[in-house]
């Protein structure tokens, strides 16, 4: 019934909301009469007044307000009912949405939401993605523009469509939570622009820390140029070894395949063309393990080789220090490498003049 027909509603005796269950109370004996009342109180100060008067009904299983019987015929007068019906809402809802409107529009009260919210602009939303814009001031200390509200009450399907919306989901409160916006519904909205503020702060502390890492990476390939130099150089070597060894497997694979399946009638030829066969197996069957050996270095970046290689001269140092006499070698993937052939390598490498052969 929540749905169907109001369960709370502007009293104009009280000048704020009320239940259906608080309205019924206030009945005396068996007068059905309990104040005037009507549907928001926007609706009821609005000049001209617009909106619906509603009176309670003591329906045990389910009691409502409903519409006076001349209004029933009447097209809808309520703005915010209008509003709910275009976003397949509740009464809920549309009491909520005109609760929030009215408080981010005003300036007073000990929160104000002009400042708690930066507000330059509320806006209504006829969209799907919002049902309130809010714009920010020039001034505020966020760097987005506005900030889109959506209420969730029986329409589940509506749903945050970008990172500044904030969704308030009102589907578990009760009549008496939803009546009392001046604390439930103030809080609530402070309490999910905070969420907002606090996801938007992790967000660019993160942004932050790439920037960072991005940074302190691109100075130590400045510094690091012999090393870089040298990964690059001896990946590039690699890659042609692998690159020859590839081709030559395809070579030898395509030079067994017809003989196989070729017609031979004498045996002893067949026996001759099946040894051969063979030694090619073999033959690419080395191919292939000379390419699985370059493989891991290949997958490694420029950066993690030069800091592998940089990292080894360290050690070396360190080594050389305390007495003892270490080799000048570093192991990259499935090859260690002398220090001298990598600084010869990269002298190919920066000359032009490297090839998949040679040392
Ligand atoms: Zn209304």
């Amino acid at each position: 019934m929540a749905t169907k027909w109001p369960s709370v509603a502007y009293h104009f005796h009280l000048d704020r909301e009320v239940t259906i269950a608080e309205a019924i109370e206030m009945r005396e004996g068996d007068d059905p009469r309990a104040g005037d009342i009507w549907c928001h109180a926007e609706c009821y100060k609005g000049e001209p007044r617009t909106g619906n008067r509603l009176f309670p009904v003591n329906l045990p299983s389910c009691p409502y307000f409903r519409r006076g019987k001349r209004s029933y015929t009447r097209a809808v007068d309520c703005e915010f009912e209008r509003v709910m019906l275009s976003k397949g809402e509740s009464y809920r809802f549309a009491q909520f949405y005109h609760d929030l409107l009215v408080w981010l529009n005003s300036g007073d009260g000990k929160e104000n939401p002009s400042e708690l919210f930066h507000i330059s602009g509320v806006e209504e939303s006829k969209s799907k993605v919002a049902d309130i814009v809010i714009s920010h001031t020039e001034k505020a200390p966020i760097d987005w523009t506005e900030t889109r509200i959506i209420i969730v009450d029986k329409n589940r399907r509506r749903k945050a469509s970008n990172e500044h919306t904030l969704v308030i989901d009102i589907t578990h409160w009760t009549d008496s939570q939803l009546a009392d916006f001046s604390n439930s519904g103030i809080r609530k909205m402070i309490d999910e622009w905070n969420q907002l503020l606090a996801k938007e702060a992790e967000r660019g502390r993160q942004q932050e820390e790439r920037t960072q890492y991005d940074a302190e990476e691109m100075k130590w390939i400045e510094n690091n140029q012999l090393f870089i130099l040298q990964a690059r150089a001896i990946k590039h070597r690699t890659k042609l070894r692998y690159d020859h060894h590839d081709s030559n497997r395809k070579k030898l694979q395509a030079s067994i395949e017809p003989q196989i399946s070729g017609p031979e009638e004498r045996v002893s030829e067949i026996t001759i063309v099946e040894a051969r066969a063979a030694l090619t197996q073999l033959d690419i069957d080395d191919n292939i393990r000379e390419m699985k050996r370059k493989k891991s270095l290949i997958g490694m970046s420029e950066i993690v080789v030069a800091r592998k290689i940089k990292a080894a001269h360290e050690e070396v140092e360190r080594k050389t220090r305390i007495g003892t006499n270490p080799h000048r070698r570093v192991k990259l993937g499935y090859y260690t490498y002398d220090f001298a052939y990598l600084e010869n390598l990269s002298k190919e490498y920066t000359e032009g003049t490297l090839s998949e052969s040679g040392y």
